[in-house]
């Protein structure tokens, strides 16, 4: 009987222990995340004005030229097409808006399957469904949360079939026209492996590249790679114009259909109103571009902020147990839009309890989207498996990234 007590003393004690070790990591990531940010109010991700913003949006009002022409939307442009490589930009309202653009000058049309990551913001999808064809589905990588390359080579073997040169889903019958690629939180996607799915399997490659302004793939520029790129520069991203995104192409013939398109397809006149098909009012107004210019001047500084606060970071949770922050992948240059942490396997239980305490002290931290093919609106679409997203989606929290937060003065 003794001995019956004594084990079950041992039992108990190792559960209590394992009661207490629990929510350590929830105390590790917190302490960790306050080292580097401070126990204060911080958000994920907040913009700054340090530089010509005034200067530039009293210089816009002064010439009253404040909506969809100006000196300022063509310097925006011009600026954006030296920084990216990008031969042509066109300025635009939102990102949702370019990335609508994109598909639509990629030929994407009702009956259209288009391939989305699930794990993405949900503007990829809609964009597509705003050209009434159908997302499609796809599995990412537990590197760069990009599409898995290799996974959907082999889907695309066995689920497609070629007629007339095109890509057919066989379970639905419909064409796959197109495939967005995201490189989610910064980090570049592996755009050689989809580019070459992409000429094999005969589908238009367009990079949702909202979140990777400042982003390079093996020093080239993300967003120049595809048929289309797309930038957008909200208020939490890594430069804003208010609202504004950017359609970046290297086709002179895209362009001059894309910007025809987003001015209500006009047709140049000094006085006469004609427009020659269904046009978009997506133009970005110049008060908005006034602001996107001065916040250009301090793009390589932000970027260098957001590259100092992930090495900040970085020396705060190596020796925390349970998490990895996410490093750029290789032969990639990575903006750090967002930094991100992945909880091991086994640690996924802690993370609403990780959101809590941090949110309850003060630091803004968010989870992954949830999964664009678990909304309702998206049930019925067709996916492959989706295992690998489904598990990161339980295991990403992003935590305070402002460039801001490396201010001297902060
Ligand atoms: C921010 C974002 C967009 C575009 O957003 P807008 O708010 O319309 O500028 C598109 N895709 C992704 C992945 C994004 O993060």
């Amino acid at each position: 009987m003794v001995f019956e007590t004594e084990k079950f003393t041992k039992i108990q004690n190792r559960y209590v222990q394992s009661m207490i070790a629990k929510p350590n990591i929830v105390k590790d990531i917190m302490h960790a995340v306050q080292r580097v940010v401070g126990q204060g109010q911080v958000s994920l991700h907040e913009p700054s004005f340090n530089g010509n913003e005034l200067k530039y949006l009293k210089a816009c009002l002064d010439t009253t030229f404040v909506s969809s022409v100006g000196r300022f939307v063509d310097q925006f442009e011009n600026d954006l097409a030296e920084f990216t490589g990008a031969k042509h930009v066109i300025s635009v309202v939102n990102g949702t808006s370019a990335l609508h653009i994109a598909l639509k000058l990629s030929g994407v049309k009702e009956l259209d399957e288009v391939l989305v990551p699930s794990l993405t913001f949900v503007a990829t999808a809609n964009a597509v469904t705003y050209c009434n064809a159908t997302p499609h589905f796809v599995e990412v990588e537990p590197l760069t949360f990009g599409i898995d390359a290799q996974k959907l080579r082999d889907y695309l073997i066995k689920n497609t079939k070629k007629i007339s040169g095109k890509s057919v889903n066989v379970s639905t019958g419909r064409v796959i026209r197109a495939m967005v690629v995201m490189h989610t939180f910064g980090h570049p996607s592996d755009l050689e492996s989809l580019i070459k799915i992409a000429r094999d399997f005969d589908i238009t490659l367009v990079e949702d590249a909202a979140e990777a302004l400042g982003s390079f793939y093996k020093k080239r520029h993300v967003g120049t790679f595809g048929h289309f790129g797309v930038l957008s520069f909200n208020g939490n991203k890594t430069i804003t114009t208010g609202a504004g995104g950017a359609i970046l192409t290297n086709d002179e013939k895209l362009f001059r259909e894309a910007k025809h398109i987003t001015t209500t397809a006009k047709v140049p006149h000094r006085w006469e109103y004609c427009h020659d098909q269904v046009g978009y009012n997506y133009r970005m107004a110049n008060i908005n571009a006034a602001l996107g210019c001065a916040q250009l001047e301090q793009l390589a500084e932000n970027l260098s902020k957001k590259r100092s606060l992930y090495l900040k970071y970085f020396e705060a949770f190596k020796n925390v147990a349970g998490v990895k922050l996410i490093s750029e992948p290789h032969e990639c240059k990575s903006n750090y839009w967002l930094q991100t942490l992945l909880l091991d396997t086994g640690q996924a239980k802690f993370r609403d309890e990780i959101l809590k305490a941090t949110n309850d002290a003060g630091q803004m931290t968010r989870p992954s989207w949830q999964l664009m093919s678990e909304l309702v609106q998206f049930l019925d679409c067709p996916r492959m498996d989706l295992d690998v997203s489904k598990a990161l989606s339980r295991r990403l929290i992003n935590i305070p990234s402002s460039s801001k937060l490396m201010d001297d003065n902060f």
